[in-house]
C-alpha cells in the first residue's frame, strides 16, 4: 500500500472517530448536546467550582403544544418545530452556557456563573421570549407555549441530577399556575412533591395500612327544614400519614388512575348504606371526570344499584364543570344514559370554574350546587347578593333546583330562604359524620316531622330497622 493511501485511511479513521464521538454526545434531531453528555459536563463543572463563593443556574424549558402539532400536522412537523427552537436556543446562548435536549419536548440550559438570582430569571425570560415567536412552516405560523423552571446551585451542590430534579419541579409549578410561565425552585416544592408521592404510594398500600370510608353530610329543604338526604364524602386514614383530606388524595388518585377503583367503591358503599335509610332520603355521590373517561362508570352505577337493590331515583351524581371540558360529547352521552337509568345529575361547585351558562341548559342537570366560596362572599358585597339572586332565578327558569353549600351562619339561611333557594348544606346544619352517627340526625328529623304531621301515612319499615341499630 502506498504511503498516501495509508495517510488517507488514517485521516478517514480519525474522521470516523470524531463522527462517532459527536454522535455519542449529541442529539440527532437538533444537534444539541444530549442528556448524558450534558449531565457529565455539568457534573465536571460542579466538582471544579466552589459554589459557596459563586452561583450557577439551571433552566429547564418545557415546550407545550407539541402533541397538538404532532396530532394535527404529523410527527415530522413537530420534529421540525423542535429543531427550529433548538437552533434559536443555540444561537442566543453565551459560549460558556451549556444547552441540551433533555427529552422530546424540553431543553436544559446550564449557566456556570451568574451574578445574582435576578440574572437567572432574566435569562430564562429572554430564552422564553425568543423561543415563543411562531415557527414558520410552509404557509403557517406555528405557535407553541413555553414554560421555564429555574434552580440555582447551592453551597455543597451535589450534582447535575439534583439540579435537574429541582428545575423539573419548578417547571411543573410554572405550568400548573396561570402565572408568567416561569417559576423558581424552592425547597417547599420538593416537600410538596414528596408528600404527593407518599400519598400516591399510600393509595396502593395493603388494607391493613390504609382505610377508606364514607362520611355523610346532611342537606335540608330550605323552606320546611326537612332532611332531604346526605352527600357521601370519602375519607382516608393511613397508619403512617394519618387522616388525609379528600381535597388532597382525590386529585392524586385522579392523576394515578386509582380514582376509577375508589369511585366504584364509593358508589357501591353509598348505595349499600343508603338502602338502610328511610326511603324518601337521597344519597349524593361525587364523580370525578376520570370516571367518565375510564369507560366503566355506567357499569359501576348499575352494579351499585343492583347489588344493594337501591332505586336509581334516590341516587344523585355530583359532577363539576371540569368534567365537561374534555370530550363533552362522550360525557354528554354518559350523562344522558345515567339520567335515563333514573339518577339525578347535579352540577357541583358552581361559581368556582368557568360557570358557563351553556352547561346549565345543554347538559341534563336537575340540580345546581352553589359553591361555598360564593356563600362566603355574600358578606362582602351587595353585588354578590344580586348575582346569587340572578343565578337562582335563572336556574328556576331552566327547571333546575338549587343547593347552597357551605352554610355556616344563620343570616345566610335567612337570606337564602328569602331568595327561594331549595336546599341548604353546611356546617351550620350538619357536619359530615360517620354512617353510625348520622342515624341520630335521621331520627331527630323524623321525630320533628312526626310532631308536625301527627298522622304519617305509613310507618317506614326501613326506618324501624335503622332505629333498632342505633
Ligand atoms: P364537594 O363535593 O364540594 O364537598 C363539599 C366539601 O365542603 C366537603 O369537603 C365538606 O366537608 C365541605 N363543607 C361542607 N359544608 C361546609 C361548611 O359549612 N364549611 C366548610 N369550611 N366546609 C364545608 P371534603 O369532605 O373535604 O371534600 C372535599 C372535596 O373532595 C369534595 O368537594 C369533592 O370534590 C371531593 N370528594 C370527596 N369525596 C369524594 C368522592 O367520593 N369522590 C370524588 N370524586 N370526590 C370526592
Ligand atoms: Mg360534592
Ligand atoms: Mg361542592
Amino acid at each position: 500500500m502506498e504511503t498516501t493511501d495509508i495517510e488517507q485511511l488514517r485521516k478517514h479513521a480519525a474522521q470516523l472517530e470524531k463522527d462517532i464521538a459527536h454522535l455519542v454526545r449529541h442529539d440527532q434531531l437538533t444537534g444539541l448536546m444530549n442528556r448524558s453528555a450534558f449531565v457529565s459536563d455539568v457534573d465536571r463543572i460542579i466538582s471544579a467550582t466552589d459554589y459557596s463563593q459563586t452561583k450557577g443556574a439551571m433552566i429547564e424549558i418545557g415546550i407545550r403544544g407539541i402533541p397538538r402539532i404532532s396530532g394535527s400536522l404529523g410527527r415530522h412537523v413537530a420534529d421540525y418545530v423542535i429543531s427550529a427552537l433548538a437552533a434559536r436556543l443555540n444561537r442566543m446562548r453565551e459560549p460558556e452556557t451549556l444547552c441540551c435536549r433533555l427529552d422530546y419536548w424540553s431543553f436544559a440550559i446550564f449557566i456556570p456563573k451568574i451574578n445574582d438570582p435576578l440574572e437567572a430569571l432574566t435569562t430564562a425570560k429572554s430564552f422564553i421570549e425568543t423561543l415563543n415567536k411562531p415557527v414558520d412552516w410552509v404557509d403557517r405560523h406555528l405557535k407553541v407555549e413555553l414554560g421555564a423552571g429555574v434552580a440555582l446551585t447551592t453551597e455543597g451542590q451535589k450534582d447535575a441530577l439534583e439540579l435537574l430534579e429541582n428545575v423539573s419541579l419548578a417547571l411543573k409549578s410554572a405550568t400548573e399556575k396561570n402565572g408568567p410561565g416561569y417559576s423558581f425552585f424552592n425547597p417547599a416544592l420538593a416537600q410538596i412533591s414528596k408528600r404527593k408521592s407518599d400519598v400516591m404510594q399510600a393509595l396502593h398500600d395493603p388494607s391493613d395500612k390504609q382505610l377508606f370510608k364514607l362520611h355523610y353530610q346532611p342537606f335540608f329543604n330550605a323552606k320546611s327544614g326537612d332532611l332531604v338526604g346526605f352527600e357521601a364524602l370519602m375519607r382516608m386514614d393511613h397508619t403512617e400519614l394519618g387522616s388525609i383530606s379528600p381535597a388532597e388524595f382525590i386529585p392524586v388518585a385522579e392523576e394515578s388512575g386509582d380514582i376509577t377503583r375508589l369511585g366504584a367503591w364509593a358508589l357501591a358503599e353509598a348505595c349499600r348504606e343508603a338502602a338502610n335509610w328511610p326511603n324518601h332520603l337521597i344519597v349524593a355521590v361525587n364523580i370525578s371526570p376520570e370516571q367518565f373517561y375510564s369507560g366503566t362508570l355506567l357499569t359501576d352505577v348499575h352494579n351499585a344499584l343492583e347489588l344493594s337493590s337501591f332505586p336509581a331515583y334516590r341516587l344523585e351524581l355530583e359532577i363539576t364543570e371540569s368534567t365537561m371540558l374534555k370530550d363533552s360529547e362522550m360525557v354528554m352521552s354518559q350523562l344522558n344514559a345515567l339520567r335515563d337509568m333514573g339518577c339525578a345529575i347535579v352540577l357541583d361547585d358552581f361559581g368556582t370554574g368557568y360557570s358557563s351558562l351553556s352547561y346549565m341548559w345543554k347538559f341534563p342537570f336537575s340540580k345546581l350546587k352553589i359553591d361555598r366560596s360564593f356563600i362566603l362572599a355574600l358578606d362582602d358585597t351587595h353585588l354578590v347578593r344580586g348575582m346569587l339572586r340572578s343565578i337562582i332565578d335563572l336556574s328556576r327558569n331552566l327547571g333546575l333546583k338549587i343547593t347552597a353549600e357551605g352554610i355556616e351562619k344563620p343570616e345566610h339561611v335567612a337570606l337564602l330562604r328569602e331568595y327561594s333557594c331549595d336546599y341548604l348544606q353546611g356546617y351550620l346544619t350538619g357536619r359530615p359524620a360517620s354512617a353510625t352517627d348520622i342515624a341520630a340526625i335521621i331520627l331527630k328529623n323524623y321525630a320533628s316531622q312526626l310532631r308536625e304531621q301527627p298522622y304519617p301515612a305509613v310507618a317506614d319499615p326501613k326506618f324501624r330497622s335503622n332505629k333498632q341499630s342505633t
